[in-house]
């Protein structure tokens, strides 16, 4: 059990490894023993520079605040597997997070008074480290964790092929988004990035650097999928690839009417076949509020002359639904593309007169909000407090959802401008065996509440937030947490439900002293 920090011998442990720090500059790595040169090796690789220190104590979230006592910069995995190691053996063990590109909103990937690895920093180290290998034979990318997706877009795409399954950002790590699920438009056909990894070399929190897949260490595979960062370290992820599409075609629809909106979503993703050439290979949906402009952040879309007659509908409204589908082609289809893009849209629901198209190529529509984050980081407005809330909701009780939270509180408080994602998902498309959690329905919704807010305004949405889970609470809307984050051990029981037993079963076999991702807060929330 990783303990408190007031303990002299956690002190002591931090002590050594800083003060082999500052031998180092005085001793020659040969005058020391075998055992002790690997010591020495990881105290040059740790660093208690301020900077390093500060900046692993913040994460896009901007709301908690965890210093770690120093920062691991590995070169390789044996690195990590050293740290994991030390601390292990200690009397005392200290905490230990993986960081990948550090955009948890709630402090998931900080160590307070332990140690960070700053993950990014084997993508520095293309010698030893797994960068990204592809083989075109057996269409994989051998990744290493600390890869960002767009870097394995662009490896890929210059062979022609590309992953499936997707976030809509992609400056997000290999490791931080298959420690969640990583979802998007693609999840309904594909399933989550969680459902397709073929195998991954993992260090436990036992220091054991195992490789794992459905057919070898199968336990460790399923449990570190959605694992929240409790069970190892991700070092290399095989990830399939298909051949990659030239353009899509995207599309959005706009919908003043929820049932009609959630209908048409639901016909739409029933066509969920990988290989059926008539299901959509995206979709995605999301409420349009008065916020000014009818873009966001997050993709500017509609064409300028139709901003007004589109803000008059909302004003007028209050709530407009929008549904966002994309088809891909490549050399082959294009010219049949529109014609299937055409029988798609027969029979939906939506208003007439507002349809909007565009045409654009495979990777700047991945990278759709990459221009987004630059033009608010010009501004100064990427780094400010981001108070989110990311839920999954059962079908059955999605229209009590937007009655009651999007019709109700978030109306009613009006402080709601950033994006609010809500599309729908297939859980025949997700393992149970996983640790990810998800409503037991067959077809259940992501809501996203991206807010990005003021320094000082960020707890009136934390209230809404607060809010928004009572309500559920109250009304028993079966309501799971994605991204989650809770501060006692009944919320986190609550939230595994039937799956609590066999977490807490696969912690105390990969990471029994608790080494692993403290500020996940699921094992040391006393
Ligand atoms: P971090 O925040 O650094 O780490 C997250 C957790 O994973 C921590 O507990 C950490 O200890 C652990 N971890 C990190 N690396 C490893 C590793 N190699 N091995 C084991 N554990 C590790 N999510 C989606 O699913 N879909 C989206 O479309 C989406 N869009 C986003 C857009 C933005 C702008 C942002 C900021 C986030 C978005 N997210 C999305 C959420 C994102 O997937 C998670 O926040 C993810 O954890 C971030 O990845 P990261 O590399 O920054 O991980």
């Amino acid at each position: 059990m990783v303990m408190s920090f007031q303990f002299p011998a956690y002190f002591t442990a931090i002590f050594i490894i800083t003060r082999v720090m500052s031998i180092m500059k005085i001793s020659k790595p040969l005058d020391v023993h075998h055992k002790d040169i690997r010591a020495v090796d990881l105290a040059t690789k740790l660093s208690v520079d301020p900077s390093a220190i500060e900046s692993a104590s913040r994460d896009f979230g901007g709301i908690v605040k965890a210093e770690p006592e120093a920062v691991l910069h590995p070169s390789a995995p044996q690195d990590i597997a050293a740290l994991i190691k030390f601390s292990y053996s200690n009397s005392v063990p200290f905490g230990i997070a993986a960081k990948g590109h550090g955009h948890s909103v709630r402090g998931q990937a900080m160590a307070e008074n332990g140690v960070v690895v700053d993950m990014r920093s084997m993508a520095n180290n293309r010698r030893n480290g797994t960068g990204i290998r592809i083989s075109i034979d057996r269409l994989y990318a051998d990744v290493g964790g600390e890869q960002l997706w767009i870097d394995v877009l662009n490896a890929t795409l210059e062979y022609g092929l590309a992953p499936v399954s997707w976030t809509d950002y992609l400056y997000l790590t290999v490791g931080g988004t298959l420690s969640n699920a990583g979802i998007s438009g693609q999840t309904f056909r594909y399933g989550p990035q969680i459902s397709n990894v073929l195998e991954m070399d993992v260090i436990t929190g036992k220091a054991d650097f195992l490789t794992c897949s459905p057919r070898m260490n199968s336990e460790l595979f399923y449990a570190v999928l959605g694992g929240l960062g409790q069970f190892g370290i991700i070092t290399r992820a095989r990830i399939p690839l298909q051949p990659a599409p030239k353009g899509v075609k995207w599309v959005r629809l706009l919908y003043d009417d929820f049932s009609s909106f959630t209908k048409d979503q639901e016909l739409l993703i029933s066509k969920n076949g990988r290989k059926d050439k008539s299901a959509l290979d995206y979709l995605e949906g999301s409420l349009l509020m008065d916020q000014g402009s009818p873009d966001n952040w997050r993709s500017s879309f509609f064409p300028h002359k139709d901003h007004p007659r589109i803000i008059s509908l909302i004003t007028k409204h209050g709530i407009i639904y929008c549904l966002e589908i994309v088809k891909h082609y490549d050399d082959r289809t294009k010219h049949t593309v529109d014609k299937e893009m055409k029988q798609v849209l027969q029979g939906l629901n939506y208003m007439p007169g507002f349809m909007f198209g565009k045409d654009v190529g495979y990777e700047e529509f991945l990278n759709r909000v990459r221009s987004g984050e630059l033009k608010l980081k010009s501004q100064g407005l990427w780094d400010v407090p981001h108070p989110w809330l990311n839920l999954f909701i059962p079908k059955s009780q999605i229209s009590d959802f937007n009655n009651g939270v999007f019709r109700g509180i978030v109306l009613e408080r009006n402080i709601t401008t950033g994006p609010v994602l809500v599309y729908p998902m297939n859980r025949q498309k997700w393992d149970d065996r996983m640790s990810a959690v998800i409503p037991d329905e067959e077809i259940f919704y992501t809501v996203g509440f991206l807010h990005s807010s003021g320094f000082d305004t960020w707890e009136a949405f934390e209230d809404q937030n607060k809010d928004i889970m009572r309500f559920c609470n109250k009304t028993g809307i079966l309501v799971k947490q994605y991204l989650p984050h809770y501060s006692t051990k009944e919320e986190w029981v609550h939230h595994f439900g039937s799956k609590w037993k066999v977490f807490q079963h696969r912690k105390y076999q990969f990471d029994p002293r608790m080494l692993l991702s403290p500020g996940q807060r699921i094992f040391n929330n006393n």
